[in-house]
């Protein structure tokens, strides 16, 4: 399967102006930048360092529409139809596999959460189900099913990869007239009345009139400059690989503990991929992977899998979860700043699933037209009233969307 490692240079001169500058190039920035330019928007792409070097650099994504926030749902179903076109549309093979993803639910509360969740998601078009234990051991042998009180299920999600996502969106705003450029750290937005003109960068000045924020974890500094308070903290997280098994893993769906956040997948060539939450995870922008984490994971892993429990881990990858206070993300363009600066950031873990549909809403809401699923609950404003004490996150808490790893 594709993966598009190998980054396209895209270093060069900025050009003197664009209609919209969209900035940082992960999973958000390059969908967005693809939507605009697909619509005839005259849009400029910058990154700091290279495309999908943030926390779009996870080498295999899931992709879900289970939520229980009806938004979430939405998203993440649109994504989904989104991603299946991806070879069409933008046009690129982004290793999309559909194995399901299966919550594993440890008491009755939980069932009794996924259940409400699961008739919301019928609702809204999503063939989402509750499973009994047959249903979770004919799914994945590795399951000690009998230790859960239930489990829900859809057989649509799965994953894909977020390198070639981010290329293929990024080539296709190229395609539709966009420009890309990697390198390019922008360092303030200007503004004269009531007017965005310009951004500021390390290369130079480029003068525009709109400005996309799509930055991250780093969203909290630029958004400051450009006087908008969109509180989004880093927190490591970190996922393992097991080297090829013999015998090798079945096929089973993205399997997560909702108890103890333990999930794991395949992952080519014929092993697995395993991942954990650790609630004691500082805010902090420290992406160094540390074998430290291991004793959880295996405890998670005994306690899910038991015959997993010694499974080899060859190596890993350490990334950022963007959090918000409420884990739900930041959508929407400003109230009381001058001009035209929107954002899309702070997903708190569930931006790669988000990005296709987030794309189209910020391309809806740039053109003035109501976007086909309402973000209006994602706005900044609803952080507007809270002190800066209460909106500092804390990584081990659930907010309001309950399906948040
Ligand atoms: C271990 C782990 C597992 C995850 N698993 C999943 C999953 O299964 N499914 C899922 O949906 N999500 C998952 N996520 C979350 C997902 O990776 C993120 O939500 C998503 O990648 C966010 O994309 P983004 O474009 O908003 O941010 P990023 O990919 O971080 O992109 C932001 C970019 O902005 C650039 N930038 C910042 N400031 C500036 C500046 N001033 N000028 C220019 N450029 C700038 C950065 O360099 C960066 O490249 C996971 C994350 C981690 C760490």
């Amino acid at each position: 399967m594709t993966s598009a490692r190998h980054p396209v240079d895209r270093r060069g001169p900025l050009p003197a102006r664009a209609e919209v500058v969209v900035v940082g190039g992960g999973a958000l920035g390059a969908s967005v930048a693809f939507h605009l330019a697909e619509e005839g928007v005259d849009v400029l792409l910058l990154e700091a360092d290279e495309l999908a070097s943030g926390s779009s650099g996870k080498p295999i994504g899931g992709v879900r529409a289970q939520f229980s926030d009806p938004a979430n749902v939405d998203l993440g179903n649109r994504s989904l139809e989104l991603y299946e076109d991806f070879a069409n549309r933008p046009g690129a093979d982004i290793g999309l596999q559909q194995p399901g993803y299966l919550f594993l639910l440890p008491d009755a509360d939980d069932v009794a959460l996924f259940e409400e969740s699961v008739a919301m998601q019928n609702e809204r078009g999503v063939a989402s189900r509750m499973l009994d234990h047959d249903a979770v051991r004919r799914l994945n042998p590795y399951v000690d099913a009998g230790r859960y009180a239930g489990a829900a299920y859809a057989a649509r999600d799965g994953f894909a990869y977020p390198h070639a996502v981010v290329e293929g969106y990024a080539a296709g705003a190229e395609r539709y007239g966009g420009s890309v450029r990697t390198h390019v750290t922008v360092t303030d937005v200007e503004t004269r009345g009531d007017n965005v003109v310009a951004v500021r960068t390390n290369q130079g000045r480029v003068r525009t009139g709109a400005v996309v924020l799509c930055t991250g974890a780093w969203t909290r500094e630029l958004a400051t400059r450009a006087g908008l308070d969109l509180p989004v903290d880093p927190c490591r997280r970190q996922i393992g690989f097991t080297p090829p098994l013999d015998p090798a893993p079945p096929r089973i769906p993205f399997t997560i503990d909702y108890g103890t956040t333990f999930y794991f997948h395949n992952a080519e060539p014929g092993g697995l991929l395993l991942g954990i939450a650790d609630p004691a995870t500082p805010i902090a922008f420290e992406r160094t992977y540390d074998p430290g984490w291991l004793p959880l994971l295996r405890g998670a892993i005994g306690a899910c899998a038991p015959e997993l429990v010694d499974v080899p881990v060859a190596g890993g990858w350490a990334g950022l979860y963007e959090m918000t206070p409420d884990h739900n993300a930041l959508i929407g363009e400003a109230n009381g700043v001058p001009g035209r600066v929107l954002y899309a950031a702070g997903f708190s873990g569930h931006g790669f699933l988000q990005a296709p549909a987030v794309g189209e809403v910020v391309r809806d809401l740039y053109a003035g037209r109501p976007p086909r699923i309402d973000v209006s609950g994602f706005s900044a404003d609803r952080f507007a009233a809270v002190s800066a004490e209460t909106t500092t996150t804390s990584p081990g808490r659930r907010g309001p969307e309950a399906n948040i790893i």
